[in-house]
This record gives C-alpha cells, structure tokens and sequence, in this order.
C-alpha cells in the first residue's frame, strides 16, 4: 500500500470549462469547502473530472492506484492507493462529504472481452468497498460510473439501433464480466439507499473520447485508436479497421461527460441515468471523419476477426433532458479535432523519444 500527495497544479490550462462559475453556482450555491473525492482520478475522465471540481471551487482529493500519465492532478491531495483491499476504501472516503468513483478495471472492447475474471473480481472488489466505506464514513453523496454496457445484447443486434432507455437495463442480458458487474453495482447503490439511506448517483456513459485519454497499449477506446492509427499511417497507405466497419456507436466529447456527471450529482434525481449524446456513426464514418482531420488519404482495411462488440449502440436522452434540461451537445466533429490533435502530437513526442533512444543505443 503506498500513499502520494501531490501539491496542486498551478500553471496547466484548464481543460474542462464548457459551464461558467455563474452556472455552476446556480446549480451548487454551496460548493465552498465542500471536499469530494474523485477515485479514478489518474485516469482519463477522472483527471478531467477533478480539474472541472477544481475550476468549481470544491476541494478534491484525486485517489488512484497510479498517477495520471500525461499531465499532473490539478486534485489538493492525491492519494495512491490499491482501492481493492478495503482498508483503503476507508482511506479514500476519510473525511469527504461526497464521492465521485470513478475507478475501474476497463479499457477497449479488446480488453473487456478477454479478461471477465479480472475485470469482474478487481470491479466487485473496488465497487463493495468503495460503497461501504463510504456508509460507513457518512458519505452525504456517492456517484457510480457505470455503463452503456449493461443493456441487453440482444437488443443491439443491428446498426440501425433503437436508441437505448434507461428502463430497457431490465431483464438483464449484459455485456459479459464487465457489464454485469456494473449491473450488480447499479443494483447494489439501489439497495445502500433504500435500505442505508445514503444518497447514490447512477451515470451510465456511452464511449467517451477526448485528448488526455489512452491511445495505446490495448486498453484504448475506437476514437483513440482511430487517431493513432491515422496519425502513424503515411499519407496514401492503410489503416486497419476492427469488423466490418458498418457497426454503429455514439460518442460523447470529455467536456460534456465531465459536466454532465456535476449536473447529474447536484440533482435529485436517483435512479441511473444515460450520459451520452444520440449522433449515431458506423465505424468506417469515425474513420473517415479522423481522416478529414487530418487531412490524410487512407484506406481502409477490415479485419472481421477482430472484436467489434454489439452491432449499434445509441443513447436515448429523453430522460436525462427532463431531469436535468441539458444534454451533451458537442458534435462529433468538432470534439475529434483537439482529440485528434493531441493524439497526433503525442506519437510525434513518442517517436523523437524512440529515434534518440536508437540514436543512444547505436552511439
Ligand atoms: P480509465 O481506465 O482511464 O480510468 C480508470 C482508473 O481506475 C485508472 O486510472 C485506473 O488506474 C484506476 N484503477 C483501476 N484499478 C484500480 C485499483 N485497484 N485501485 C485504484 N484505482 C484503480 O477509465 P475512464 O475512461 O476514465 O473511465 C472512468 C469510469 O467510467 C470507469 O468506471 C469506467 O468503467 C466508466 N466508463 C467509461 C467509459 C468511457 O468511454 N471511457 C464508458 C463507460 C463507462
């Protein structure tokens, strides 16, 4: 067990700011001192969720088992923990007044598809713990992150999907490891509320993307690893992409996550809600969009051996707009060009890392 705190960050451009403190104080007129926590904060959404707190005037201890890759926390105190074993669950919640949990074993179809005993036992034990300790510790609100990967499979069986309800979650046919183990968290906030009477937030996000997430080592989503295929890939060759290409996803821009899951904590609203946006695109759209960006011509090589996950996936929003009248807003097209522009950036660094460390080896 090993416990880092990091000083906070002063010189980093804000990442997160598509609500103005104006706003944020309409819907939280009480924020100050108010200290959360945010698990997960060395990852991807975590690390933007924290800077988003920050800008709010909260006080944030960001908890993680490692630190985030690719800038530091903006969070008061990091803490650098293993939030399996129970004792650090404790460690976590010590002192807050709301929890934000974040943390997951997860990554790309890739990854969930061919690791369900490690994903459903390192989840179960984060997500037990977490929750309990935060019972325990009087914990005004707990948020849990789970997924679009609950629903049904069989009701994802064509591209041209019916946009999915938060009701449609039942009866239960989900994404296999990782999806029925968020089912059973969902589940698990239900019964902590009725039968402790803590206060849970159930999100389900629908693929988010955006700079500062990983774009590579396997655990990258398909707009990660759409930029970095065509940011390696010379003007003119090829780039593979996974199945056939003509299954469907939405895909929400970090901005909107993060503000959609402040709204949604700072409502009073308790079952699980959809967070994503409804602009439906086939894999070979995405590709060909990135491609656009930057301003590459490529083509495109199928490869149906490869994971593809369900045939559609869309959100369907009418509740989320009735609860929080909003809803992610920002197209497709124009969250992929800073994401495609960060990524691009980061495998130049990666390559001149690479060439001096041959240049290195060969003198
Ligand atoms: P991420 O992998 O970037 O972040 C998850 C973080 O959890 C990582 O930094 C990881 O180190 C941490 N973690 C894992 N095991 C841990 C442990 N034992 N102790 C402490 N920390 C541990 O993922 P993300 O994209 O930021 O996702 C955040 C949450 O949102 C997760 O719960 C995920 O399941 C959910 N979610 C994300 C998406 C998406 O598109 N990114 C979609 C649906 C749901």
């Amino acid at each position: 067990m090993r416990f880092t705190v990091d000083a906070p960050t002063e010189g980093d451009a804000p990442v997160s700011s598509a609500i103005s403190t104006h706003e944020i104080n309409e819907v939280c007129p009480s924020r100050e001192k108010t200290r959360v926590a945010v698990t997960g904060a060395g990852g991807f959404i975590g690390h933007h969720l924290v800077r988003y707190l920050k800008d709010a005037g909260y006080s944030v201890r960001g908890v993680d088992i490692k630190l985030p890759e690719y800038e530091k926390s903006a969070a008061d105190e990091f803490v650098q923990i293993d939030l399996r074993d129970p004792e650090c669950c404790a460690r976590a919640v010590r002192n807050m007044s709301e929890v934000y949990h974040l943390a997951a074993d997860m990554g790309g179809i890739g990854y969930i598809t061919g690791s369900h005993a490690d994903i459903a036992r390192n989840n179960s034990l984060m997500n037990i713990g977490m929750l309990e300790a935060a019972r325990q510790a009087g914990v005004a609100r707990f948020l849990f992150s789970s997924s679009a990967c609950v629903y049904p499979q069989g009701l994802q069986k064509s591209p041209d999907v019916t946009p999915l309800k938060e009701e449609d979650a039942w009866p239960a046919e989900p994404e296999e490891g990782y999806g029925l183990e968020k089912l059973y968290m969902e589940k698990l906030c239900q019964y902590y509320r009725e039968d402790h009477g803590i206060a849970t937030r159930v999100v389900r996000f629908h693929n988010v993307y955006g700079p500062l997430g990983t774009y590579d080592g396997g655990r990258e989503k398909a707009p990660a690893a759409m930029c970095r295929k065509i940011a390696e890939a010379t003007e003119g060759g090829q780039i593979q992409v996974w199945g056939d290409g003509r299954q469907t996803r939405s895909f929400m821009y970090i901005d909107d996550c993060v503000e959609g899951i402040f709204r949604i904590m700072r409502s009073d609203y308790v079952g699980p809600l959809n967070l994503g946006t409804d602009e439906l695109v086939t894999i070979d759209e995405l590709a060909k969009l990135v491609m656009e960006i930057s301003d590459k011509s490529l083509s495109l090589v199928h490869d149906p051996s490869k994971p593809q996950g369900v045939r559609g996936r869309n959100s369907d929003n009418q509740l989320l707009r009735e609860v929080l009248q909003w809803e992610p807003s920002t197209p497709l097209r124009k969250g992929m060009e800073p994401t495609y522009r960060w990524i691009a950036q980061q495998i130049a660094r990666d390559g001149d890392v690479r060439a001096a460390k041959r240049a290195a080896a060969v003198v």
